[in-house]
């Protein structure tokens, strides 16, 4: 992990903040997050920084919040889950992420990886989690605004490739955009969505099935 960041001198990062993210990754470990090192990084990277001040003291809530633009920054269950998912991979040098949103989960894959990309459909969620990725110092990213349903093969390929929106069917473009033993990660479906994972291994590549998860739709185009 060698881009893990210090966050600690950050305004508003102070005990309070500490003691609720503590009890956050309390939670985590009781819904199952293992990963000593997903759990160390999310108890560092300041949640309450992604969302309008009006949610601050939501922030580490087991929930999704409004991020503007109708669209929300997923629970910490999620990104934690994903993230685990994301890093067993044999190496962390490039990860893409399709749904930048306010750029928490950018943030936390950037603690990862050695480069993170990630393309987002909608002008005014690029622009603001370009100016506060910025601003927090979170440097090892590269952010586009854009339709990320095809991918970003010019920049791959990738370790790993996560959607942080719901692929109406399975992505199969992305595939090739993996490196051998890479991961995609994403959820797929409509009304009932699932995450799954499509590992590159020496033999094809091979689809997990695993849990019910609720996430906003991947739309095409931009916005
Ligand atoms: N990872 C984000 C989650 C944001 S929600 C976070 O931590 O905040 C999913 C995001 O995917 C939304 O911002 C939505 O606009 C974006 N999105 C949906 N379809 C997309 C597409 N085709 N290309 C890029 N981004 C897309």
């Amino acid at each position: 992990m060698a881009m893990r960041m210090n966050f600690n001198a950050l305004p508003g990062n102070g005990m309070t903040s500490a003691r609720t993210r503590a009890r956050m990754i309390e939670r985590l470990k009781t819904q199952g997050i293992t990963d000593p090192d997903v759990l160390t990084v999310m108890g560092e990277v300041p949640r309450h920084a992604f969302v309008d001040e009006a949610f601050a003291h939501k922030a580490y809530d087991d929930n999704s919040l409004p991020i503007g633009h109708n669209q929300t920054i997923s629970q910490p269950y999620i990104v934690a889950r994903m993230t685990e998912l994301a890093i067993d991979v044999p190496q962390r040098e490039r990860v893409l992420e399709i749904g930048t949103g306010c750029g928490y989960q950018t943030t936390v894959l950037a603690q990862f990886f050695k480069t993170v990309y990630s393309i987002e459909r909608i002008g005014g969620l690029a622009k603001h989690a370009r100016e506060r990725l910025a601003a927090l110092g979170v440097l090892n990213t590269r952010l586009r605004h854009g339709d990320g349903s095809r991918g970003l093969a010019e920049s791959g390929p990738f370790d790993a490739i996560m959607l942080t929106a719901a692929a109406p069917v399975v992505p199969e473009a992305l595939i090739a955009q993996l490196k051998p033993g890479g991961r995609l990660v994403f959820p797929v479906g409509t009304d009932a969505q699932e995450l799954r994972v499509i590992e590159m291994t020496p033999d094809g590549p091979l689809e997990s099935k695993l849990e019910k998860v609720r996430f906003v739709p991947l739309l095409p185009g931009v916005a």
